[in-house]
């Protein structure tokens, strides 16, 4: 056993701030973990889950072997097994039924190297554009949103600018809690230079307590008030004429369809008054900057890109892009989702953010890797899972997801999942997904690989390998590589900067990065030229569009679900600060576990007293998908008939996506969890 403690450099993955830190170990023991003043977005600051949320890795649940099905049971396999297995099967089936019958899931734990070849293990190896990652289920209509208007996805600025901002306004987003880092920055900049924040939110929350200004909408009419701003101000003559004239195109029809988004009907909508309205309106106008924040609670509802086109809108009329303290900024909530979505783990997107209808950017991507790739988008993993019900789709592999946890309506996920043909899961633990698979494939976390994350702001950071991989575990890239070398590939990357080397030369938008460049607590943030000259703050000059012009986004408000009178109460979902997602690390971890024994429902102090629900009674919530039980938790941090459930589960009894709907986003498919209408029953 190695005796002698070192200290490793590597990046958190426990959100997409992207905190790096030195990890001090002792053999597998880590002794603790220490960040510096070299940390590009951290400095000395980390939040409880980086500091103490790393046990995980030395769990006993860890899979440490491949797995393979015989009956109802797994047993443990070699590699040689395993692979043998996964390349006959799914070989079989894409001779037999094509690529389109093969669906892949990318993960946003991973990193860029990881996602990278799991998107050319589908393209190349596979010839299917079925690949997809979990961007699905939180921020695609963000980034669909400021695709349509601004033209990159990403956030427009550094978590500095949001610091040195006039004004905050955070829409649908809990940073304290799931953003914690980047929430201390806003309370600093609060303290020490006045910086004016609005928080709109169902919850009334940490940041919500801290605001100038709360505004409570009803649920899914975002779009609306914000939309109804942005028309006050132009009436008012607050607007950036110049900026706008300059830079963005469609104003007048911009300004024909403000016509019915009147403080009057957005008061209707909303629920918000025009008081607030106008104060809102004021704050902005007064404002020397305005970054908007924004999270689940505007993206995961029928609306979600529309609003996140609002919420571009109302940027762009303010002439709030293309300078510091201000921007558009949508929090990415897994360490590296911006990541996996620039390495083209999409359906409609290479690698580098190119589009797969560019056919410049797909012929070079044929060429590299010597097949042909449709300009056939292919299917999302909502897409997928419909495919499987009908038929067309046979086989899907998925790395580093739990779909069966995380995808809304579970039980019809869990049905669905069953009916594969064919079904491979690569994953650090037996997850609720893996329990479905054929094959499972044990994976490497963060802290036993090497590799690069990029953060919610577009910084590109490397991680060192702090443990060896546990028992037979692998980093995802290992295992790709052989499943792509059993199937007949000539693959052979000896390191995860081989493949960022490639990533290099096929996309503009990365032309720049190189390990040397990111050596160390040195970091990128993209576009990087090929000199390495990177741009940590977007549209100085020009929006991403070939004429260089932003354009006002025309698209209109998309009312909420409706719902069957009998489930009358609204439930909203979130993260706490001592979690990460549905769990499946942070509940392996002792000291965050014993934080969350149990999971909750909130309920407010009129509901209970309207329902006689006490503080510790025990609930069944039950929509038209599912119940779950728990305990109600009575708090004023909700109002009225709104509930609050944890998105992190204890266990798979009480997983709030055994409630949550199929109906998503009109553009995204991204599913409306917090469109959910339940009723309580008292046990
Ligand atoms: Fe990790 Fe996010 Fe906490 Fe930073 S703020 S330590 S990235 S969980």
């Amino acid at each position: 056993r190695d005796t002698r403690t070192k200290k490793t450099k590597t990046v958190c993955t426990f959100c997409g701030v992207g905190c790096s830190f030195e990890v001090w170990t002792k053999g597998r023991e880590i002794l603790k973990v220490e960040p510096t003043e070299n940390s590009p977005v951290n400095s000395v600051s980390t939040c409880v889950k980086g500091k103490f949320g790393w046990d995980f890795v030395n769990s006993e649940q860890r899979l440490t072997t491949p797995l393979i099905r015989k009956g109802e049971a797994f047993v443990p396999a070699t590699w040689n097994e395993a692979l043998t297995l996964i390349a006959e099967k799914m070989g079989s089936l894409k001779q037999t039924f094509g690529g389109h019958a093969l669906g892949f899931v990318s993960s946003s734990k991973t990193t860029n190297e990881d996602a990278y070849l799991m998107q050319k293990l589908a393209r190349q190896i596979f010839e299917s554009n079925n690949i997809d990652n979990c961007s699905r289920y939180c921020q695609s209509p963000a980034t669909d949103g400021l695709l349509s208007t601004v033209g990159y996805g990403g956030d427009s600025g550094t978590i500095k600018d949001i610091a040195s901002a006039g004004l905050v306004i955070i829409i649908g987003a809990n940073p304290t809690e799931g953003h914690p880092v980047l929430a201390t920055r806003v309370k600093r900049a609060k303290k020490l230079h006045g910086q004016k924040l609005i928080v709109s939110d169902l919850r009334k929350h940490e940041m919500a307590e801290r605001s100038d200004l709360f505004l409570h909408p009803k649920q899914g009419t975002d779009y609306v008030w914000i939309t109804a701003i942005a028309k006050y101000i132009i009436d008012q003559g607050w607007h950036d004429e110049a900026f706008i004239e300059k830079h963005v195109n469609q104003y007048s029809e911009y300004a024909e369809l403000l016509e019915k988004y009147t403080l009057e009907y957005a008061e209707e909508v909303t629920g918000l008054s025009k008081a607030q309205l106008i104060e809102t309106a004021k704050m902005i106008h007064e404002a020397d900057g305005t970054c908007i924040l924004w999270g689940m609670g505007v993206t995961q509802n029928v609306s979600g890109s529309h609003t996140s086109a609002a919420i571009a809108n109302l940027l762009l009329v303010t002439g709030n892009f293309g300078r510091h303290g201000a921007g558009a900024y949508p929090l990415r909530g897994h360490n590296n989702v911006q990541g996996s979505c620039d390495m083209g783990t999409l359906p409609q997107w290479l690698p580098g953010n190119q589009r797969l209808s560019d056919v410049r950017a797909r012929e070079k991507f044929e060429q590299s890797y010597g097949v042909n790739i449709s300009d056939k988008p292919g299917l999302t993993n909502i897409e997928m899972l419909e495919a499987v019900e009908n038929g067309d789709l046979k086989a899907m592999y998925l790395m580093g997801e739990d779909m069966a946890w995380v995808d809304s309506n579970s039980n019809h996920v869990h049905e669905t999942l069953s009916k594969l043909e064919f079904f491979v899961v690569q994953d650090i633990f037996l997850t609720k997904t893996a329990q479905f698979a054929d094959v499972v494939l044990p994976a490497a976390p963060s802290l036993e690989k090497d590799g690069t994350f990029t953060n919610t702001e577009r910084r590109i950071q490397r991680l060192y390998r702090v443990l060896d991989p546990l028992g037979d575990s692998k980093p995802d890239w290992w295992i790709l590589q052989q499943v792509a070398k059993y199937m007949g590939a000539d693959w052979n990357y000896e390191h995860p900067s081989e493949i960022m080397d490639e990533i290099a030369s096929l996309s503009p938008l990365f032309e720049g990065v190189s390990y040397e460049r990111l050596e160390g607590w040195k970091s990128l943030m993209w576009p990087v030229k090929k000199d390495g000259t990177d741009e940590p703050l977007l549209y100085t000059d020009h929006f991403n569009f070939p004429d260089g012009r932003a354009r006002f986004s025309l698209v209109e408000y998309v009312p909420p679900i409706e719902f069957a009178h009998e489930f009358d109460l609204t439930l909203n979902n979130g993260r706490l600060l001592e979690h990460f997602h549905e769990g499946n690390m942070t509940n392996k971890s002792k000291g965050l576990q014993y934080k969350l024994p149990e999971v909750f429902v909130e309920v407010s102090p009129e509901l209970s007293k309207e329902r006689g629900i006490k503080d510790g009674s025990l609930v069944r919530l039950v929509s038209p998908y599912g119940a779950i039980k728990l305990r109600a938790v009575v708090t004023d941090r909700v109002q009225g008939k709104e509930l609050y459930v944890p998105m992190h589960s204890v266990s798979h009894e009480n997983a709030i996506n055994l409630l949550t709907g199929s109906i998503g986003d009109v553009r995204t498919q991204t599913p409306a969890y917090k469109q959910t209408k339940v009723k309580m029953e008292i046990i």
